[in-house]
């Protein structure tokens, strides 16, 4: 199975794990691919994939098409480093989707761009919409932060021509999308070209719902220790059938060695 490495237009290097490509990238890394992005014509998508969306896109071309078109793709989960070193890939960390939109939110306030945050539950009679409370939990963050609109994420596909004109309404240069892998993904990748004022999107999962409070992150313990995914299945344990994706995961890349 391919293992060669080749470079982005960005100078990255991007390794293929289990046939999937996957960028040799740290934070640092990122961000400069991300400023790049935010320069130039049309819209770059960032993808996010951890092991099981490595599994995930070697069953589904259609997935495994769009992260081959990805512009910058981050090594979110530790199976991903694991599988690295096990294939002497040059990738020390993994870089997760929550860290680096937290970077990007930084960079966004300092240089005055804005965001368009699409995805997560409505509002119900007791909370506003997910997208809100996290629009305005990243505000409380980076109080110079422009939010340029918000969208819940349980939309028809009849609503989508709709949903893509309020994000080119809103002007926004940075579209956030969090409506689960490869929901998100696919929806990026369908409407990029329809995109007039977007710079770049990101495939975020649960990330809006992180920044809202109506889920919690692990503690540090668990992020530092690489046993994240232990700690949302013990909270979540109808997760079971996607953790067994990790041991598959670790199991196909020794077979391919
Ligand atoms: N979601 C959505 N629309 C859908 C299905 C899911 O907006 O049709 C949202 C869901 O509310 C949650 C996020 O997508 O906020 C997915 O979260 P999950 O924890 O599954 O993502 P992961 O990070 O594990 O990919």
């Amino acid at each position: 199975m391919g293992n060669e490495l080749k470079g982005t237009k960005e100078g990255i290097e991007r390794a293929r794990i289990l046939d999937i490509p996957v960028d040799m990238v740290d934070y640092d890394s990122a961000l400069a691919c991300f400023r790049k992005f935010m320069e130039r014509e049309g819209c770059d998508m960032i993808v996010t994939p951890n092991s099981e969306i490595v599994v995930n896109a070697t069953k589904d071309p259609a997935l495994k098409d769009l992260i081959e078109h990805a512009s910058l793709i981050i090594p979110d989960g530790i199976g991903l480093v694991k599988a690295a070193k096990i294939k002497h890939l040059p990738l020390h960390d993994r870089v997760t989707g929550v860290d680096f939109l937290t970077l990007i939110l930084g960079e966004l306030e300092s240089t005055g761009k804005s965001i368009f945050l699409l995805g997560s539950k409505p509002e119900n009679e007791e909370r506003a919409s997910v997208a809100d409370l996290a629009a305005a939990a990243m505000k409380e963050k980076f109080p110079g932060l422009i939010v340029a609109g918000t969208n819940d994420g349980y939309f028809k596909a009849a609503d989508e021509p709709a949903l893509v004109k309020k994000i080119n309404d809103s002007g926004a240069d940075f579209l956030c999308v969090a409506l689960g892998s490869p929901k998100q993904e696919k929806f990026i990748y369908e409407h990029a070209a329809e995109f007039t004022s977007v710079k770049a999107a990101i495939g975020v999962g649960g990330t809006l719902d992180v920044w809202a409070g109506t889920v919690k992150r692990a503690p540090e313990f668990w992020q530092k220790h690489g046993i994240e995914w232990l700690y949302r299945f013990l909270k979540e344990p109808v997760r079971f059938k996607r953790v067994l994706q990790l041991p598959v995961f670790m199991a196909k890349v020794i077979a391919s060695k």
